[in-house]
């Protein structure tokens, strides 16, 4: 059963911003108190700039869930008031490149994080130029650069492992094609959608393998399974790349035809139903479908809409088989 009541989690990069915005603000202000008790005015300025900006990121993410361009604000902001405050108060000030370093890997695309630091590394280097020795020179760059490697490394390796936890949460193993939490998400996204705007329709296209019990036991469940396999890989040929096609339960999948005329999204149902009946290697195993075809109706639940689409199919089921229907 769908949860439409749930309140997403926050996400990795929602907690990312969140502290570093939060951290941000919480340091500095204390820094841009000093500076107005001691009347050091441009640095002040500076400083009530960051803490400002970061507390309005901060609220702004909490309570939108938004990420992308909080994250380019942030990132820009944390090295332009390092780099504001070195050009202000000079190399006492070089220390809080480090911080600022490290969160630009992860707030931006690591290439994009690697060319800004760069520019910014050898802007301070051109400031400084005057005022630093050489062998302070050396030592900050060897540092700093250790510093942006590490970041690269450890925000390279954050962003690999999110991408295999995604898949691993959001994928089917037999067949790679979405799971049903994947499709319940895809509803729900949908349906919030189509209340605001219901000048595109969607549809659920639900397919269902025509007598799969009576394939396993002909040819085995092994066999099963790569039919199985097969006829997802057909259907992704088949399918649009903004259409979606998820496994629904053990041999009955959906194609989430979003942004699509209704009449094309029952074009599309009948074409995959030809498509597997006329399948060399699925043709071979008498492989056919039962298709159901339902367009989103407003204010309906995606629990009311799957029934729908189920009815539908249940519709083909009884005229035979191998047949589509729409609800
Ligand atoms: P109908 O045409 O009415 O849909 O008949 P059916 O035999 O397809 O329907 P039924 O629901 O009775 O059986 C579905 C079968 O699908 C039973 C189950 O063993 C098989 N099945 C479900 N998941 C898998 C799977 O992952 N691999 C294999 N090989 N078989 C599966
Ligand atoms: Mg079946
Ligand atoms: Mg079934």
């Amino acid at each position: 059963m769908i949860n439409q009541y749930s309140t997403p989690s926050r996400s990795t990069e929602e907690y990312i911003i969140l502290t570093l915005s939060g951290v941000t603000c919480v340091c500095i202000l204390p820094f841009a108190i000093y500076r107005i008790t001691i009347g050091d005015w441009a640095i002040a300025v500076l400083d009530i700039f960051a803490v400002i900006i970061s507390a309005i990121l901060f609220t702004y993410v909490y309570r939108t869930h938004k990420t992308k361009i909080p994250s380019q604000i942030l990132a820009f902001l944390s090295m332009s008031v390092v780099f504001g405050t070195i050009i202000l108060k000079g190399s006492a000030q070089i220390l809080w490149i480090y911080p600022a370093l490290t969160a630009i890997f992860f707030l931006l695309p690591a290439n994009v994080a690697a060319i800004f630091s760069a520019v910014v590394l050898i802007s301070i280097g051109v400031v400084l130029r005057n005022e630093l020795t050489l062998f302070f020179t050396i030592e900050f760059y060897v540092s700093a650069v250790a510093t942006l490697i590490f970041s690269y490394a450890f925000a390279d390796r954050m962003r690999k492992q999110q991408e295999q936890l995604t898949e691993l949460a959001t994928k089917d193993p037999l067949t790679e094609a979405g799971n049903r939490r994947a499709m319940e998400q895809k509803l729900l996204d949908i349906i919030a959608f189509q209340r605001r705007d219901q000048s595109k329709p969607s549809s659920l296209i639900l397919m269902d393998l025509d007598k799969f019990k009576d394939i396993n036991d002909n040819y085995g469940h092994a066999m099963g399974d790569d039919i199985l396999v097969a006829f997802v890989q057909n259907i992704q040929g088949r399918i649009r790349a903004t259409d979606r096609l998820y496994r629904f339960g053990g041999e009955e999948f959906v194609v989430v035809a979003d942004n699509t005329p209704f009449k094309d999204a029952i074009g599309l149902a009948e074409e995959l139903r030809l498509s597997v009946e006329k399948d060399g290697w699925l043709a071979q195993h008498n492989v056919t479908i039962s298709v159901g075809t339902a367009k989103y109706e407003p204010f309906e639940t995606a629990f009311e809409w799957l029934g729908r689409a189920d009815r539908a199919m249940y519709q083909a089921k009884e005229q035979g088989r191998n047949n589509c229907c729409i609800a």
